[in-house]
């Protein structure tokens, strides 16, 4: 089965109002390339205000969620709420989240299970240092991410994975087109390992790390490589040369 190509905008805690509307407006008028599956997901404040405005082919990713029903959490956002308001995708284990808030390998995989679990799709993300990659750990980080996803997940058919080396985000420090290549193609292979040759033939698995409208045709025919999951550029008007890159 083929994988359909997937371009996910990460605005994470960027936007006003007016500028978040004028993104969408953007997409909207857009030509957008059909073969493509195209997710934004802006700050929680703004994903109704998205869900509402953003033209239907457009789904719409909450950057975080809890693993709790409804009740006394102050601050969180349930599942059940996303669902309620149209949200169908939430990104799960982004670094800064996983970094700066300290999330572990299992407390993401748990929330990428009560996510999944009830309705709601996945972009769970992976990936190394600088100090890891350099130390020529990365295979060994990745897989140890994907066990722990792997120890609390039967499902994987509401997951796509999102390989985003953590010295390429924001520092316009893309990962070359064979590097990337390597790190989808052992993430394929560790799912047919570990998973089943099935998860491995059908999950989409995207590169995420300074993509811009200028690297994504190259990296975008490695055989391995499903799609993007773009921060920064996704808040400019060339996200739509990003989602068009196949074309
Ligand atoms: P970037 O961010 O495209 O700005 O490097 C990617 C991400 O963090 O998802």
């Amino acid at each position: 089965m083929a994988r359909k190509f997937f371009v996910g905008g990460n605005f994470k805690m960027n936007g006003t109002l007016s500028s978040v509307k004028e993104i969408v407006d953007n997409l909207n008028k857009a030509q957008l390339d059909s073969s493509v599956e195209t997710v934004i997901a802006p700050p929680a404040l703004y994903l109704l205000l998205v869900r509402e405005q953003a033209k239907k082919e457009i789904g719409v990713a909450a950057q975080n969620v809890f693993d709790k029903p409804n009740g006394a959490f102050t601050g969180e956002i349930s599942v059940s709420q996303l669902k309620d308001s149209g949200i169908d995708w939430v990104i799960l284990g982004h670094s800064e989240r996983r970094t700066i808030l300290a999330e572990s390998d299992q407390t993401v995989a748990s929330k990428t299970k009560y996510a999944t679990e009830n309705g709601v799709s996945v972009i769970w993300c992976c990936g190394e240092s600088l100090e890891q990659r350099e130390a020529g750990k990365t295979l060994e980080v990745i897989a140890a991410q994907l066990s722990a996803l792997k120890a609390q997940i039967s499902d994987w058919s509401k997951i796509v994975i999102a390989y985003e080396p953590i010295w390429a985000i924001g520092t316009g420090k893309v990962a070359t087109t064979e590097q990337a290549q390597e790190v989808h193609a052992s993430i394929r292979d560790w799912l047919a390992k570990e998973v089943s040759q099935t998860v491995s033939d059908e999950t989409r698995i995207l590169y995420g790390g300074s993509v811009s409208e200028k690297n994504c045709k190259e990296l975008s025919k490695e055989k391995d490589i499903d799609g993007f999951l773009v921060g920064g550029a996704s808040l400019k008007p060339a996200f739509v040369d990003i989602i068009n890159c196949k074309a």
